[in-house]
């Protein structure tokens, strides 16, 4: 059946999401044109040195990271969230656009082939009621490819046991609760040294820090996170 659905995918015309024309190259698995993924722009120039957040003044930190504790060293992410970004993580989370994880995971390996070849990837778990429900997981997805196709190391060192949505709850509440879900595997034997910590979108960094503590706690030394989007 797999093979069947890739075969279709190659087959079967797309319209870019984005743009709404058709896709004309035979072989292209996303549905995003090269116009407007060539028109996507990367979050570079000057930014937060802790979460990448873009910064107009010329201070080193934005408001949101100058009193904070990190148990990560920094966040980088590929872009900004907004415009056509939030458009198509909106799409790929809540619209059942799983082919954009293909997009998503070309975008990341960049990054993480360039500046995190030591680092083994670990994904933030996704909660298990997605999974469920949908029957896959955004980042859980976007991880196959990087380990599949890119040939990147991934290491599932975390899991997460049912909780509530996170959307509605204060910074304190998230945190409490995120505590209480998210666990170290018990079935890893040997702790890397360097990780990646992965999600879509670094908000308020909350969940991040949860999943670097624990790693932390764990034994990792370095801990880096990498999102797709910095909010
Ligand atoms: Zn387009
Ligand atoms: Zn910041």
């Amino acid at each position: 059946m797999e093979i069947i659905k890739y075969i279709n995918n190659l087959l079967i015309p797309k319209t870019c999401i984005l743009c709404g024309k058709l896709i004309t190259e035979t072989i292209h698995l996303y549905p995003v044109c090269s116009a407007c993924e060539d028109k996507q722009i990367e979050n570079k120039g000057k930014i937060c040195s802790i979460c990448s957040y873009p910064l107009i003044s010329e201070k080193d930190k934005c408001m949101r990271c100058r009193d904070g504790i990190f148990n990560y060293l920094y966040n980088r992410s590929v872009f900004n969230y907004t415009g056509d970004i939030k458009e198509l993580i909106y799409q790929y989370k809540f619209n059942n656009c799983k082919n954009l994880s293909i997009y998503f995971s070309k975008s990341l390996s960049k990054l993480l082939f360039n500046n995190y070849p030591e680092c083994i990837i670990i994904p933030v778990p996704g909660r298990s009621i997605i999974k469920k429900r949908k029957g896959w997981e955004h980042i859980d997805q976007i991880t196959k490819i990087l380990k599949h196709k890119y040939r990147l190391p991934v290491q599932k060192l975390l899991t997460r046991k049912g909780e509530k949505a996170q959307k509605t709850l204060s910074r304190e509440k998230r945190a409490e609760n995120l505590r209480k879900s998210i666990g170290f595997s018990k079935k890893i034997k040997k702790i890397p040294e360097s990780v990646v910590l992965l999600d879509d979108v670094f908000t308020t960094g909350t969940t991040i820090n949860e999943c670097a503590g624990i790693l932390k706690t764990a034994g990792v030394k370095n801990i880096f996170s990498l999102t797709i989007a910095i909010d």
